[in-house]
Formats: structure tokens, C-alpha cells, sequence
């Protein structure tokens, strides 16, 4: 079978910090959630709750503001003991309800109500997936309500793409995730596939993974979905929609087949999406891959969303040594967190602590030109060159190419780098590449 990739740079990402994929546990349910009013780019949620009032488990406790926005559910049963406020190294503010749990669980131990969705319309399903407040669980983690109502403006065909490509082994959680739910994931796609009105169903695997399709193609059958398996490269970052797309487009015209327009959602997300229409359930669990080096023993575990990290930690043994550095995330595009007390949101599917010998600390030094950097960018950026012209510090503090017009002229181009980080992985002198670039994107320049 045919194995499609992008066609330049990109990197191929090995780590052996990550933890073994074979199984997840499930993690010991937490005595205080924090369950944060906004889980994803885009406007917080209102809530409806105040401090002192009793919640259920997957009880709605925040309601979402239109677009961009999106429910937000207890997920453990208790009384609401505070509101808290922070703000992540990023800039933004994020608000908080903060449960301790008690009383009983409604929906934990007890035997699952199923519900058929075969003659629901799909006004009915997107309305399921809006009320209990599915989002992307990777990425951004847009509202998929939001996702769908963009698509209605897109032309016909539509494919539904199921994104199964592990080109980062900090996916760990998502492969467990399909290996375990395999049934909920592909329903899932049945079930977004007629809410979308997709005509048919790709399942775009990493091709060391093709035994999966093979068994997520079977599961398709159970509910006529015209459905095929497209088999990808795992060079990072062949995951992300751009790169991924491009090997849509190289299908489509190798087999002959119309495409048209693609709405790409994970795994994880698709299991969301089953639990919410299928059981009538919020999302209350992440699958989470924990390790790093300062971690006693990495795996993956199931989390209760507003689970603290610190507690993440604990449930895997807890520190070696104290850590240098947590990131929420990939270390490819994670980002650092400060405090311990971050919760777990619906999109964190990793969570890493790394001692002082993994992190480094010699700084950035100057460039010594080994273009490195132009040949990992899968858009053909000239990473330096963009670096230089924002205004990237070099060592010794100074900054170079940062004329006004060289800045005019870089926006467009700016604009093409889609963050994935990898001129900045490779750089010998280690210069912040995608991170200057990434924060001139975001300053507007
Ligand atoms: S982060 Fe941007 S500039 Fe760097 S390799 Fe990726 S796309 Fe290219
Ligand atoms: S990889 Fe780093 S050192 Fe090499 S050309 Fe790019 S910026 Fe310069």
C-alpha cells in the first residue's frame, strides 16, 4: 500500500522519555478540581454557578457565549469552594471554579444508558455535541459546533478525515486512547460524519500503524460509511493540517477520487463526540501521556478534566529531582507552565517535567550560517532570515535586520509559518527561531 508524505523538510522525532504505549491507568479521582471557564482559544464560558452551591458530576456549571465558546460540565460531584484567577506565561487570564468533591457519583461505576442516534437529524446531533460541549482535544481546541457551522459554507463533497498520524511520540495518549476505545472512536465518526453531512470517512494513519486502520476500516463497515485508509509517512510534522492535507490532495489525485472539502478531527475528539450524542455525557476524562526525565515512572493515565498537574505527577511516583522545567504538551509545541496547581483542560493530551541536564542552559550564541534551519521547514521559510528581520536577539543582546521596511515587506510571509517548531529543534546555536516568529505573528507585525 502506497505510503504518502510531504514532500520537504520536517524532522523525524524520536524520544525516549515518553511513556510506554501498551495500556493507561485511571487516575485517582481528585479531592479539589479546578475546572477552568475557558479550555481553548476563543470567549469563557458564563457561569451559573456560585461559590457555595452543591454540583453533580457532568452537571452544566458554565454556559457558552455564542462562538468561540463553548458548555463547560462538573466532572466530579461536590460543593464549590472557590473562584480562582491566573495568568498563563502566555498573557492570557483564566477563570476558574474550584470544586472539592463529595456526595455521590452519578454517572462513575454505574451501568452506561445507552442511546440510538440512527434517526436523529443532523441538526439534532450538532445540537448533542454544542449542549455538552465537545471541542477539539488537541490543537487550539476549538468548539467542534463552531467547526461545523465554518462547513457550511464549504462546498460539496465534504470528507470526514480521521487524523490517527503519530509523527510526535508525545501522542502517546491518543495512540492508547484509539487502541482502547477503537469502537467509540469509530462511531464517533459515524456520528460526526452524518451530523456534517460527509459523504465519506478517511482514516490517514502513520503507515507503522496500518494493523489499526485495518481494524478501524472493519468497525467503519458496521455503519455503511464509505470509508477508506490513507497510510501516511511519521515525519513530524506530518500531523499538522497543511502537511497533512497536501498528502489528501496527492490521494485524491493518485486514486482518482473527489475529496472536496476536509473537516479533520482527532481521535480523542471523536470519542467526545460518542460519549456526548451516544451516553449523553460531557467530557469528564483526558487520556494523558505523562513522563519526562524527572518523573519516576512515566505512563499514560486517564485524568478527570481539572485534575492539578501536580497531582498528575503524583499518580506516576511523583519527582526524581526537582524539575527544571513542566511543559503542558509536546516539547515540541508544549508550553511551560509555572504552577502545579494548572489543571488538566480538555486539550492537554501531555504533560512532561525535564531536570537540569535535559534542559540545557548554554544560551543562544550567534549564528554560524549551517542552514539547518531551511532545510527542516516544511513550508521552505528561511527561518534566520525571518528571525532576524522581527527583531530576534542574537547573543551579546544585539539585534540585527530589523528595519521597518524589511518588517512591512516579512508580514506575508510571516504569515505561512504554521508553528511547528522544528527550525528551532535543529538550530545548533540555539536560537529561539519559531518561538520570535510565532510571537511577531501574534504581536501583529
Ligand atoms: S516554525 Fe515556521 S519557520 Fe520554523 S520550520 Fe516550522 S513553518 Fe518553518
Ligand atoms: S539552524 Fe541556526 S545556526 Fe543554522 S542557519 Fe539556522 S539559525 Fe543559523
Amino acid at each position: 500500500m502506497k505510503v504518502y508524505s510531504f514532500p520537504r523538510g520536517g524532522i523525524f522525532f524520536e524520544d525516549t522519555r515518553v511513556p510506554d504505549r501498551s495500556s493507561s491507568e485511571t487516575a485517582y479521582l481528585p479531592a479539589l478540581s479546578v475546572i477552568p471557564l475557558i479550555q481553548h482559544t476563543g470567549g469563557r464560558a458564563y457561569p451559573i454557578v456560585s461559590v457555595g452551591d452543591s454540583v453533580r458530576e457532568g452537571m452544566l456549571i458554565g454556559r457558552g457565549q455564542g462562538m468561540g465558546s463553548t458548555n463547560i460540565h462538573a466532572t466530579v460531584p461536590g460543593r464549590v469552594v472557590r473562584m480562582v484567577s491566573w495568568k498563563s506565561p502566555d498573557g492570557l487570564v483564566n477563570d476558574a471554579l474550584v470544586i472539592r468533591m463529595e456526595g455521590r457519583f452519578d454517572k462513575l461505576g454505574k451501568a452506561e444508558e445507552v442511546s440510538s442516534w440512527a434517526d436523529l437529524s443532523p441538526f439534532v446531533l450538532q445540537r448533542l455535541i454544542s449542549e455538552f460541549g465537545v471541542v477539539e482535544m488537541d490543537g487550539i481546541g476549538r468548539p467542534v459546533a463552531d467547526i461545523l457551522s465554518a462547513l457550511r459554507s464549504a462546498g460539496d463533497p465534504l470528507t470526514l478525515v480521521v487524523r490517527c498520524v503519530f509523527d510526535d511520540p508525545w501522542l502517546a495518549a491518543d495512540y492508547v486512547l484509539c487502541r482502547e476505545r477503537l469502537k467509540a472512536v469509530a462511531e464517533g465518526s459515524a456520528i460526526i460524519a452524518r451530523a456534517a453531512r460527509a459523504s465519506r470517512v478517511v482514516f490517514a494513519l502513520s503507515h507503522r500503524e496500518k494493523d489499526l486502520g485495518a481494524l478501524f476500516l472493519a468497525e467503519a463497515g458496521n455503519y455503511g460509511l464509505t470509508a477508506s485508509l490513507v497510510l501516511t509517512g511519521s515525519r513530524y510534522p506530518q500531523r499538522n493540517r497543511r502537511e497533512l492535507e497536501l498528502v489528501l490532495r496527492d490521494y485524491e489525485k493518485k486514486e482518482g477520487v473527489k475529496l472536496g472539502s476536509l473537516l479533520i478531527l482527532g481521535p480523542a475528539t471523536l470519542a467526545a463526540i460518542h460519549d456526548a450524542v451516544k451516553l449523553k455525557k460531557p467530557i469528564l476524562d483526558r487520556y494523558v501521556a505523562v513522563g519526562g526525565s524527572a518523573v519516576k515512572y512515566p505512563k499514560v493515565i486517564k485524568v478527570r478534566i481539572g485534575t492539578r498537574i501536580g497531582e498528575v505527577f503524583a499518580e506516576c511516583g511523583g519527582f526524581v529531582d526537582r524539575p527544571k522545567r513542566i511543559v503542558i504538551g509536546s516539547p515540541l509545541l508544549g508550553r511551560t507552565v509555572a504552577d502545579l496547581d494548572e489543571p488538566v483542560i480538555k486539550s492537554s493530551y501531555a504533560v512532561f517535567a525535564m531536570l537540569e541536564s535535559q534542559v540545557g542552559f548554554s544560551p543562544p550564541r550567534n549564528c554560524i550560517g549551517c542552514g539547518e534551519c531551511r532545510t527542516v521547514c516544511p513550508v521552505g521559510l528561511d527561518p534566520e532570515e525571518l528571525f532576524k528581520r522581527v527583531g530576534g536577539k542574537k547573543s551579546g543582546g544585539k539585534r540585527s535586520g530589523a528595519g521597518g521596511g524589511a518588517i512591512g515587506s516579512t508580514h506575508g510571509i510571516l504569515n505561512e509559518c504554521h508553528g511547528c517548531g522544528c527550525c528551532e529543534v535543529v538550530c545548533p546555536s540555539r536560537l529561539p527561531l519559531s518561538s520570535v516568529i510565532l510571537g511577531a505573528v501574534a504581536r501583529g507585525i
